[in-house]
């Protein structure tokens, strides 16, 4: 199965974004029933990427002849959940079912059903992938900064400071967004915490309002089935509850 990628690998003049994806077999299976490697984490997710992504290939067929699991470490996150929601459809076919809790009512609504081949891509312009007009910027205290999209470790990062140092979440976050603050070209999270509040909320700002990188539709728009009232849920595509073989049927067939 070929996938078009909203963002894809740059790699000098070529851009590869297409992949070639295989379905989960017995060997993926093992991964989802390891537990050490998927509970509260996401251990499964580079594994099933980088035995599943095929190859990497621009729009022209031209292969990419490098390593896949380095390939996969540089794709934005979007490119990431992509490859994921394909290689569902291609295991278990399009149907996907899930269940949301109303915000209004706290309804459980379940058996909603998406179509996973209807969910739009937003694909990243190459023109727009090479223009960092918009990504460098100056702070209000004048420091300039580059922010990045997330990538596969930075995804890493997160589930592990959500599990641990819940304290530094947010200047964790930040510092994952920043790929360069003033002359610091690795930033960490010290260095995002001796920033001024009046910078933070200016980077804050920038990360939500500037576009980094394409990315697929995840967020689903529903009806609650209770009290009537329109709520949208997020697809959550690195659980590993989502290669879930049963979430292809109705949990209650009616
Ligand atoms: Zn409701």
């Amino acid at each position: 199965m070929l996938v078009q990628l909203p963002n894809g690998l740059l790699d000098g003049s070529d851009l590869f974004n297409y992949v070639e994806i295989d379905e989960l077999r017995g060997k993926q299976q093992n991964y989802l029933a390891d537990r050490e490697l998927v509970v509260g984490n996401v251990g499964h997710i580079p594994k099933i990427l980088t035995d599943l992504t095929l190859a990497l290939q621009t729009k022209e067929g031209l292969k990419w002849g490098g390593n896949m699991e380095d390939a996969i470490q540089k794709l934005p996150s979007g490119d990431l959940e992509t490859i994921l929601l394909k290689i569902r459809e291609k295991t278990y076919g399009d149907r996907f079912y899930f269940e949301a809790v109303c915000p209004h009512c706290e309804h459980k609504n379940k058996d909603l059903r998406i179509n996973l081949n209807e969910l739009e891509l937003d694909v990243m312009s190459l023109e727009k992938m090479l223009d960092k007009s918009e990504r460098v910027f100056k702070l209000p205290s004048g420091i300039e900064c580059e922010i990045k999209p997330i990538f596969l470790r930075d995804i890493f990062e997160v589930i592990k400071i959500t599990k641990n140092k819940q304290n530094e979440l947010i200047t964790s976050v930040l510092a994952l967004s920043l790929k360069r603050l003033g002359d610091i070209t690795k930033v960490t999270t010290d260095d995002v915490a001796k920033l001024s509040m009046k910078d933070i909320m200016g980077l804050k700002e920038k990360l939500e309002k500037v576009k980094l990188e394409g990315s697929i539709d995840t967020e689903i728009e529903t009806s609650c089935t209770s009290c009537g009232k329109d709520f949208s849920t997020k697809l959550d595509v690195f659980d590993p509850g989502f290669f879930d073989p049963s979430k292809g049927s109705m949990s209650t067939p009616t």
